[in-house]
């Protein structure tokens, strides 16, 4: 199962990943992970991506592609993988399509959960993950069990991203409408498009997700 999840900042991608990779054995590979990870094994893509990082630039979308490209060549991904945060223009799309073709790969589908501006913004305030395991929480949606305590790894250190407040979350979300958004056309166009209704709890969401994955295998 190769899929894309796709939606706005806050629409529960990382949530419904970390779901999506219990239920059904494959990775979960992130843009911001796998660029780490690529840093940490002093590949040649990722000594690139640490110059530019460095320096406090955007990687370009070579070396994005590269890594991608590198990391669905590692054998956790044979069975498949789940991409979040990317592809995140038309411009990597393409790449991405030629990318997996040159590999005699293919997409089985592009998942797009769809939640309003509102909660959105709501959801993205109240977020923080640990700093361990990357586990997502939320202030009102979803605290750890015991409180201060993270329910996968047992750590007690928390982060929280210094862009999720409402006044950047408004000018973020502005990027994605120009610059994510058009790739659900691209993919309805492809018959790969698979809307979900994320504005229910998060299990509510999962059980759509699933379903969808479901359908595309069959
Ligand atoms: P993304 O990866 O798309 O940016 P996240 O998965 O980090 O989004 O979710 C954003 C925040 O909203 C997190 O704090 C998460 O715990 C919370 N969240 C995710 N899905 C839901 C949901 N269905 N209902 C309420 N809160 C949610
Ligand atoms: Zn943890």
């Amino acid at each position: 199962m190769r899929l894309i999840l796709l939606g706005p900042p806050g629409s529960g991608k990382g949530t419904q990943a970390k779901l999506i990779v219990d239920n059904n054995a494959i990775p979960h590979l992130s843009t911001g992970d796998m660029l780490r990870q690529a840093v940490a094994a002093k590949t040649e893509t990722g000594k690139k991506a640490q110059a530019v990082m460095n320096a406090g630039k955007l990687v370009s979308d070579d070396i994005v592609n590269a890594i991608v490209s590198d990391r669905i060549d590692m054998s956790d991904c044979s069975n498949g993988f789940i991409l979040d945060g990317y592809p995140r223009t038309l411009k990597q799309a393409d790449a991405l399509g030629a990318m997996l073709e040159g590999k005699g790969l293919s997409l089985n589908c592009v998942v797009a959960l769809r939640v309003d501006d509102d909660a959105l913004v709501e959801r993205v305030s109240g977020r923080f993950t640990c700093s361990k395991c990357g586990e997502g929480y939320h202030d009102k949606y979803k605290l750890p069990q015991v409180p201060g305590k993270c329910d996968r790894c047992g750590s007690k250190i928390f982060t929280r991203r210094v862009d999720d407040n409402e006044e950047t979350m408004r000018t973020r979300l502005q990027a994605y409408y120009k610059e994510t958004a058009p790739l659900i056309g691209f993919y309805y166009a492809k018959g790969l498009l698979r809307g979900v209704d994320g504005m229910g709890d998060i299990a509510e969401v999962a059980e759509g997700v699933q379903r969808v994955l479901e359908e595309a295998v069959r």
